[in-house]
Parts: structure tokens; C-alpha cells; sequence
């Protein structure tokens, strides 16, 4: 086999390492992501205070319900006990249990205002609850795929790494070195030759490289400096 064909299945392998140890580092990266669940964790907190808040005042507003119907029971009880004569004093009377019961029409509308808002909230606060849930289940169910693909990834790559020393054990060790600083400097070292093109660099090779080329010895082109292969 020629150096070029080598370092070409070299090179295939390199880049094969490259790609999965890139997938490799994205997927560490996700490893313990939970910003969703944190921000959703986060909006059921805030909801549940709202719904706390609401029945706090719905409670209120039962107490000083309450405290208006027993005034204006007491109010009317005195009204028409017959104890009281003076017609000033009756009229003054009527107008406060005319005030009391307004206040308590207005109470209780407020109260039905609050129940309304305290159904509505407590229907948001099971969503979001089950929404996070959801999330949450999905969560742990991402994790174990993740952690099974990142072992997947490092056996792969741990037999890749195997491949990698086999190949390089054949090739004659100065044309790997050559072959690392191109990698280093190029990305990629080996490029193809293809109807007298470097596809490295696409431009046309000499005949004198072709020629080069085609007797399989380490040939570098002229122009981009890459090994040469001839499929
Ligand atoms: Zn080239």
C-alpha cells in the first residue's frame, strides 16, 4: 500500500475521532442542562403566591361580610324593637343600616370577584404544576439517553483511538510526522487527486507531480502543501 493510501486511512479515521469527539463535548455540555425546568419551577412559584395572596383576601373579605350582616342585624334589631321614639333618631338609624347593607352588597360582589379570580388561578396553578412535571419526566428520561450515547461515544472512540495506532504503527513514522504538522496547520493533510485537480486546493497539478503521484511516493502539492492521494 502506498504511504499516501496510509496516511489517507489516516486520515479518515482522524477525522471520524474529530467528529465524535465533538458530538462527544455537545453532549457533556447538555449533561445537567435544566433551564427549562428551572424558569417553569420558577413560574409555578410566582402562581402559587398569587393563589395564596387571592385566598387570603377571599378570606377577608368573608370576615368583614360576616362582620357587616351581624351590624346590620343589630342595626335592624334595634330599628323595629320599638325602643327607639324619636323619628330624628330612627331616620339616622335607617341611613346607617341602608350604608351597611350597601357596603355589604359591595363586599359580597367584591368576594365573588376574588372566588372568580381564586378558580381561575388555582386551574393555572395545576397546568403549570403539570407542565413541570412533564418536563421533568422528560428531564430524567434525557439524561439516561444522554448518559448512554456519551458511553457509546467513548467506547467508539476509545476503539477509533486503537484503529488510529494500528494505522499510524504501518506508516512510515517520518511521513506522520509530516502528516500531524499538516493536520495541525491544515486541518486536513491528505487531499485527493481527482482529473488532475488537488481537491485540497482545487488547482491543477504539473504533469511532473502527476507523474509523482502516480508512482505512490510521498508527493506534497505544490500550491497547498497537502500529501497527495491517488484513489
Ligand atoms: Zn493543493
Amino acid at each position: 500500500m502506498s504511504i499516501a493510501r496510509q496516511l489517507y486511512q489516516l486520515q479518515e479515521v482522524d477525522l471520524e475521532i474529530e467528529s465524535n469527539e465533538q458530538t462527544l463535548r455537545r453532549l457533556v455540555s447538555q449533561l445537567g442542562e435544566n433551564r427549562e425546568i428551572v424558569e417553569a419551577q420558577t413560574k409555578l412559584t410566582s402562581e402559587q403566591r398569587r393563589l395564596d395572596e387571592l385566598k387570603h383576601q377571599q378570606h377577608s373579605a368573608e370576615w368583614e361580610i360576616d362582620d357587616l350582616v351581624s351590624k346590620v342585624t343589630a342595626a335592624e334589631e334595634q330599628l323595629y324593637s320599638g325602643r327607639i321614639k324619636n323619628p330624628k333618631e330612627l331616620t339616622n338609624l335607617q341611613h346607617e343600616v341602608d350604608i351597611l347593607k350597601a357596603k355589604r352588597d359591595q363586599m359580597e360582589n367584591r368576594a365573588l370577584e376574588i372566588m372568580d379570580q381564586v378558580e381561575s388561578t388555582e386551574a393555572s396553578v395545576a397546568a403549570k404544576s403539570s407542565e413541570l412535571n412533564r418536563l421533568e419526566t422528560e428531564w430524567h428520561r434525557r439524561q439516561q439517553q444522554l448518559s448512554t450515547d456519551i458511553e457509546t461515544l467513548k467506547s467508539k472512540l476509545s476503539d477509533l483511538g486503537h484503529k488510529r495506532q494500528l494505522i499510524s504503527a504501518e506508516v512510515d513514522p517520518q511521513a506522520v510526522v509530516v502528516y500531524d504538522k499538516l493536520r495541525q496547520q491544515k486541518g486536513q493533510a491528505v487531499a485527493k487527486v481527482e482529473q488532475g485537480i488537488c481537491r485540497g486546493c482545487r488547482i491543477s497539478l504539473p504533469f511532473s507531480g502527476l507523474q509523482q503521484v502516480r508512482s505512490g511516493n510521498l508527493v506534497q502539492c505544490g500550491s497547498c502543501g497537502r500529501i497527495l492521494f491517488l484513489p
